[in-house]
């Protein structure tokens, strides 16, 4: 499955706020957004931004797709689930995006950034109810439980996510038990709980067109 490859500091600059992609430097002045708060690219600091409907609801999309490191492609077939299901489109598809393993790894504090804990569910390092699931994109459910497979608790990478653990604020769906280093999933997510908002609404109409 593709993916963006880019710098994806220029992700933020282009979407005009911190998306929080890249871990610690995020949380640090060298993080670009503050040091060059205007577009990337050559006339980025000269580029008025008046956006039509259209722009905006467009933007709204894009910063979701980056926050969640999807292609369009994919970010489409979410939202086609999302409409598909019972209930308010935006709430459906938030919650989808959420349920994502590796959203999961990433909430759990298992990883600094989505794009990292991607990487450690590719490389065959966790493990739901015991198996093996690399597979960045499966969805988990409540009840089920997430942890480390016995080859992933060999890495560098578990050791450092055992010295965080418990760093990192939950959202209340998720319960982490930081000496197992597992964590389970306890209800369904809730779209207030995201972080770095974005409009769903916005996201609806634009692919309403
Ligand atoms: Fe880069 Fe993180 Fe700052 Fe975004 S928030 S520009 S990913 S350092």
């Amino acid at each position: 499955m593709g993916r963006y490859t880019g710098p994806v500091c220029r992700l933020c600059r282009r979407a005009g706020q911190k998306l929080y992609l890249k871990g610690e430097k995020c949380y640090t002045p060298k993080c670009p957004v503050e040091r060059r708060p205007y577009p990337p690219g050559q006339h980025g600091t000269q580029r008025r931004r008046r956006l039509s409907d259209r722009g905006l609801q467009l933007q709204e999309k894009q910063k979701a797709r980056y926050i969640y490191g999807l292609m369009e492609q994919q970010f489409q077939r979410f939202f086609a689930e999302a409409k598909r299901q019972k209930g308010v489109t935006g709430e459906n598809l938030v919650k989808l995006l959420e349920s994502r393993l590796d959203n999961v790894v990433y909430r759990l504090g298992f990883a600094d950034s989505r794009r990292q804990a991607r990487q450690i569910v590719r490389h065959g390092h966790i493990a739901v109810n015991g198996r093996k699931v690399d597979i960045p994109s499966a969805l988990v459910r409540p009840g089920d439980v997430v942890g480390w497979t016995a080859r992933g608790q060999k890495t560098a990478l578990f050791e450092m996510a055992k010295e965080q653990a418990g760093s990192r604020t939950l959202p209340s769906w998720l319960e982490l038990d930081a000496a197992a280093m597992t964590g389970r999933v306890t209800g369904e997510p809730k779209p207030e709980e995201i972080g770095v908002p974005f409009n769903t609404a916005s996201i609806v109409e634009y692919y309403s067109r």
